[in-house]
């Protein structure tokens, strides 16, 4: 097992890798800009390093100020966290040959997932059911329109190395596809400098449900279940919750064999989630992202494993040493993600935490790197606290995230606190009937 671990994030993210590190007896090593001198991730860590100014990209994405502060804290591995460098194959690819374990999949997996295209087509080769769609980038307006008239209208158009929801357009029609086209290749052009675009059938109801996976390097795999993320805001998730209410046992089990024989097939290792949408009974693959993801927690409260232990496990070589059949899912779990915003408008608010009190009990969990008298920093995103529920049921997680809402003091800061309330206290979303688009006409409507 490695000595000493460096975690290139902040925030809630680097507390709770430097959490696992912890208890698995292994050194920390945190680094952070000079915006984060106060930050709870440097004074919990054994030894902190600054690596530059507030900016990120002069900081927490300046490669070779961390690929410096792991040679010399002497570090034998990084972890990425989520955001920043965490999907940067390249970077994985530098960590590798510096000496060190990057504490994810391989660089060669990172790229193969990270384009969209190249992503779909091995996946939907590994037998993983795709969104009907081009086979590849389109080439012109012409092959488009021939495309869209195959799969029929509405069709989205997909930026092939797209995030965040950039570079996606829709077009009802024949007349709008062109002119869709030219916007969603130019906002991707403009903001990961490829334009390359492909067409998928637009689905009008869909839910957004992802599959947990965890494989070792010696061919072992699992999956952990699903998660429901379909309350998304601008393409944003805002609550998350485990198991997803549409699915029963036998779906779960059918898609989560799926994934598990595609992710050998493809040689994949480490923790991955495989997107879906999911409409009237199917599943269609959408991406797959090639790192921890901010809502684990709701897996980890399920099925009882510490995944950042397992991502550490498996990097080291460690096979998994359980199988499927070990793997048990309890209860239901759900994360409300708290961010630093108006809860109307959803500008962000950063500024300093007046009296700070976090909810606890019986199944709550609250990962979050705030304490009284913190300044949230304006540079970064504005998620402060994350408050994940476990109950042995959906109502009794309904119910203790009631009553955990409700317990949060975070004095002299606007959060998306009173959005959560409002949120869960909707008859729709007590029935856990919702898609997509739900939440997005819910916070309008208001
Ligand atoms: P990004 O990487 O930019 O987040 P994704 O492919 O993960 O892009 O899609 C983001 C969101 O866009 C999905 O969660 C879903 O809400 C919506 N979406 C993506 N593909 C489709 C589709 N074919 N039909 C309808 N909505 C889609």
């Amino acid at each position: 097992m490695f000595e000493k671990v460096l975690v290139a994030n902040r925030g809630e993210i680097a507390l709770r890798i430097l959490r696992a590190c912890r208890e698995m007896g292994i050194q920390t090593v945190a680094v952070h800009s000079t915006a984060d001198e106060d930050a709870m991730h440097v004074r919990l860590a054994d030894e902190s390093i600054c690596i530059g100014p507030p900016a990120a990209k002069d900081s927490y994405l300046n490669i070779q100020a961390i690929l410096t502060a792991a040679t010399i804290s002497n570090s034998e591995a990084i972890h990425p966290g989520y955001g920043f460098l965490s999907e940067n194959a390249d970077f994985a690819g530098m960590v590798v040959e510096h000496g060190f374990t990057f504490i994810g999949p391989s660089p060669e997996h990172i790229r193969l997932m990270g384009d969209k295209i190249t992503a779909k087509d091995a996946v939907a080769k590994a037998g993983i059911p795709v969104v009907p769609g081009s086979d590849g980038p389109v080439k012109d307006e012409k092959e488009a329109l021939k495309v869209a008239d195959t799969i029929g209208y509405p069709v989205l158009i997909k930026a092939a190395a797209g995030g965040g929801g950039r570079g996606m357009k829709v077009a009802n029609t024949a007349e709008e596809l062109p002119n869709a086209i030219r916007m969603a290749s130019a906002e991707a052009e403009s903001a990961f400098g490829n334009g390359e675009v492909y067409l998928e059938k637009y689905l009008d109801h869909p839910r957004h449900i992802e599959i947990q996976i965890l494989a070792d390097m010696h061919g072992n795999v699992v999956h952990l279940g699903e998660r429901d993320c379909s309350l998304q805001r601008r393409h944003q998730k805002i609550l998350e919750e485990a198991p997803s209410p549409a699915l029963n046992h036998n779906q779960r089990d059918e898609i989560g064999r799926i994934a598990c024989a595609a992710i050998k097939k493809i040689g994949y290792h480490n923790v991955g989630t495989i997107e879906f949408l999911y409409e009237d009974g199917n599943f269609y693959f959408i991406e797959m992202n090639t790192r921890l993801q901010v809502e684990h927690p709701v897996t980890e409260m399920i099925c009882g494993l510490d995944l950042v232990r397992e991502m550490i496990r498996v990097s080291a070589g460690t096979p998994l040493g359980y199988t499927q059949d070990d793997i048990k899912f309890s209860g239901h779990a759900i994360e409300c993600r708290i961010n630093a915003e108006n809860p109307e408008t959803f500008a962000p608010r950063p500024g300093r935490v007046g009296d700070y009190h976090a909810p606890g009990g019986l199944g709550v969990r609250v990962d979050s790197a705030l304490y009284s008298g913190y300044k949230v920093p304006p540079h970064y995103d504005s998620l402060i606290s994350k408050l994940i529920v476990h109950g042995s049921n959906r109502n009794e997680c309904l119910m203790r995230l009631r009553r955990a809402l409700g317990e949060y003091v975070i004095d002299e800061m606007e959060t998306t606190i009173p959005l959560h309330q409002r949120l869960i206290a909707n008859p729709d979303f007590v029935n856990g009937d919702y898609d997509i688009h739900w939440l997005e006409k819910f916070v309008n409507k208001e």
